[in-house]
Formats: structure tokens, C-alpha cells, sequence
């Protein structure tokens, strides 16, 4: 059997606990891990004066498989978020989240199954960013005034939105191979090229170029805050979705609500040689340590990886584990009650047994 070298990070806040829960689950399935733990985060900024030590790239680079947890980002502080570094660094350029409901969650909708496929790498991400006040900001308005005319108000910070047709076009095939290869049906294309001529222009003409390769799979494309509308009208009416970096974030954080919230909402970041899977949320720092949050999302993140590493088998078994425990709807987390205040809610390390009892039940 084979045994398989994983980078595990626990991360900050919930972190800890959601990946113990998941670490137990995984384990459950019968397939053989060894974990290479390593700590990124708050708690490393001390010690190495950064969150993001080079000893969990250089693990996360020899394993090529790495399952995280959430890290904390200090808003204004002067450090990137290790997430945004880890998946810029690695070339991690596809992120995929699934969003489907559950028999069990009680949500406005019973038909989801979309999967969105957001581009990893670039946008307004790049952190291409002008202080407010500063020499270079200066200089940039000077720059774009001669550029192009147009003059940048006295007192602004300026954050660039790049977008290349090389990220664009490989995040988009990514996108149709994934169709191609889950039995999908159709790949819409969401921007806003209406306004942003340029950068959103050039995301929807690499798309549009791309689809001609698969004439298979249906492609069409949406402006980003009319998908937003159709998405909470009419989601059971959309199957892959490709977007650029931030609409792409949003519109799963969107997604994620129409099926039950972030507490059941996965993710894999995916590059041609490693992969990272980590759930959509954060690391929620209020619960952190209570054995309140829910760990489904990791888990889910942990079924992907299974997949992700040919464990078929043993990645079924567990998402049809977790599916029963919801479908139960005794015991789970107070997200997953129709009252957050819920006395019968379990905790993390009870959701974990409950899924390790189905698992040795189905
Ligand atoms: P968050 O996802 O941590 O929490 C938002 C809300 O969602 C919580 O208040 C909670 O009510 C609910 N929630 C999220 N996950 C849950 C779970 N597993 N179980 C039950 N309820 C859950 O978002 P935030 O408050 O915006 O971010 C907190 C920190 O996490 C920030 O520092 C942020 O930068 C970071 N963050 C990290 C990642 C990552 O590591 N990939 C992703 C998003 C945010």
C-alpha cells in the first residue's frame, strides 16, 4: 500500500483543531499518510520573523501535496497573507472550491453543484499597492497624467488590477479540462469587460479562445454583478464557473452561502507539480480553541486531496460519511442547527467521531 508524504499545516485560530479532526478522518479511511507537520502563521512571526518560514515552502516543494489550515492575516500590518505568498510562490494558478448542497443543510436551495475555478495568481492581488502619502504614489499620478490625461485626486492610495492572457488562458483550459474530465456540461466566463475594458476584456478573450478547443462543453459568459443576481435566483442553472482572482474569491464566498455556509465549503490551490487544499474560511480567531467550529469544509478539502491523489475509493467513502453524518443532523456543529444557539450542536472533535463511526458503518 501506498504510504503518501503530505505537508500538514495547522494554521492559526480554529486551525488547529479542524486539522486535527480532519488528520483523524483521513486516517479512518484506511489509506496510509506520512504527515509532515509544519507551522506557518501568527506564532512563527517571532520566532523567524515571518508566517511563512522557508522550511514549510521547501516541505510543501519535496512532498508536492499539502493540506492547510487557515492562517490569520493582521489587517495593516506589514506582513502579505501567507496564503496569497504560498499560492503566488508555488504557481498554485488554479483554486478550486466546489459548492453543493447537502441533503440535511437547510438552505433556500436543493440543486447546487457548482464548481468555481478562480485564477491564483494575479488581479488585484498581485499586491501591486501605492501608500497613501507616499514619494511613489506621487510619481505614479505624474506618470498616468502624462500617460493618459486623466488626474488621480490629491489624497489617493492606488492598488493595480493586472490580468495576462498567459494566466487567463491556462486558469480557463484548466477550467474546460475539469468539465471535460467530472462528466460537466458548461463553463461560464465572469467578468466585468463592460467597464474594465482592458484587463476584464483580455480575462473573456482568452476564455472565448480557449473554448474553441472544447467544443464539447457549452461556454457562455456573465457580467460578474449579474452572475451575482442569477446565482441567488437561479443557481441550479450554472455548472463551472471561471473568474478572475477577486470576483472569483466573492463569488464562492456567495456560493458557499447557498449551500450551507463556510463551515461545509472546501478548496484545493492547484499548479502543474503541487497542490495545496485548504477549506474557503479563515481561521475564525473568536472560537479559536472553544471545539466549536465545524471541520467539514477541511474535511471536504481532505476528500479532494484523496482524489487529487488517486484514492478514489477512500475519497468516496469519506464524503459519503460526512454527507450521512449532516443527513443525520444530530451531530453537528451550530452552524449546521437551524438555531446557532442549538444545545444539542456538538463540538469539532465530536463531529470528527461521528464521521469515523459512519465511516466504519457504511
Ligand atoms: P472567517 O472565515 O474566519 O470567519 C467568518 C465567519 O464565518 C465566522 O465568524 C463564522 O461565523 C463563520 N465560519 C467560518 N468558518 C467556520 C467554521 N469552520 N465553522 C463554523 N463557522 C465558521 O473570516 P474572517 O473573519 O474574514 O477572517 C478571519 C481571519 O482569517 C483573517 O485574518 C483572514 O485574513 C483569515 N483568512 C484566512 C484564509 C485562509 O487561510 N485561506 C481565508 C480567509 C480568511
Amino acid at each position: 500500500m501506498t504510504t503518501h508524504d503530505i505537508t500538514l499545516i495547522p494554521g492559526d485560530g480554529i486551525g488547529p483543531e479542524i486539522t486535527d479532526a480532519t488528520r483523524r478522518v483521513l486516517e479512518a479511511t484506511g489509506v496510509c499518510f506520512n504527515w509532515d507537520i509544519q507551522e506557518a502563521g501568527e506564532k512563527m512571526i517571532d520566532r523567524y520573523g515571518t508566517p511563512l518560514p522557508d522550511h514549510v515552502m521547501e516541505s510543501i516543494t519535496r512532498n508536492k501535496v499539502a493540506l492547510k489550515g487557515p492562517i490569520t492575516t493582521p489587517v495593516g500590518s506589514g506582513f502579505r497573507s501567507v496564503n496569497v505568498t504560498l499560492r503566488q510562490t508555488l504557481d498554485l494558478y488554479a483554486n478550486l472550491r466546489p459548492a453543493k448542497t447537502y441533503l440535511g443543510v437547510r438552505t433556500r436551495f436543493e440543486n447546487v453543484d457548482i464548481i468555481i475555478v478562480r485564477e491564483n495568481t494575479e488581479d488585484l492581488y498581485s499586491g501591486i499597492e501605492f501608500q497613501y502619502g507616499t514619494q511613489e504614489l506621487g510619481e505614479l499620478a505624474d506618470c498616468i497624467q502624462k500617460l493618459n490625461g486623466q488626474v488621480i485626486p490629491e489624497g489617493s492610495a492606488i492598488s493595480i488590477k493586472s490580468i495576462s492572457r498567459k494566466a487567463s488562458q491556462r486558469v480557463a483550459r484548466f477550467a474546460f479540462e475539469y468539465a471535460r474530465a467530472n462528466g460537466r456540461k458548461k463553463v461560464t466566463a465572469v467578468h466585468k469587460a463592460n467597464i474594465m475594458k482592458f484587463s476584464d476584456g483580455l480575462f473573456l478573450a482568452s476564455a472565448v479562445e480557449v473554448a474553441k478547443e472544447y467544443p464539447d462543453i457549452t461556454f457562455e459568459d456573465r457580467i460578474v454583478d449579474n452572475m451575482a443576481m442569477q446565482l441567488v435566483q437561479k443557481p441550479e442553472a450554472y455548472d463551472v464557473l471561471v473568474l478572475p482572482n477577486l470576483y472569483g474569491d466573492i463569488i464562492s464566498d456567495l456560493c458557499a452561502g447557498l449551500v450551507g455556509g463556510l463551515g461545509l465549503a472546501p478548496g484545493a490551490n492547484i499548479g502543474s507539480e503541487m497542490a495545496v487544499f485548504e477549506p474557503v474560511h479563515g481561521s475564525v480567531p473568536k472560537y479559536a480553541g472553544k471545539n466549536k467550529a465545524n471541520p467539514m469544509a477541511m474535511m471536504f478539502s481532505g476528500v479532494m486531496m484523496l482524489r487529487h491523489l488517486g484514492e478514489r475509493e477512500a475519497a468516496d467513502q469519506l464524503d459519503r460519511a460526512i454527507a450521512a453524518v449532516i443527513a443525520d443532523g444530530r451531530l453537528v456543529t451550530y452552524d449546521l442547527k437551524g438555531n446557532p444557539d442549538d444545545p444539542t450542536a456538538v463540538g469539532t472533535s465530536a463531529t470528527a467521531d461521528a464521521v469515523i463511526d459512519k465511516l466504519n458503518s457504511i
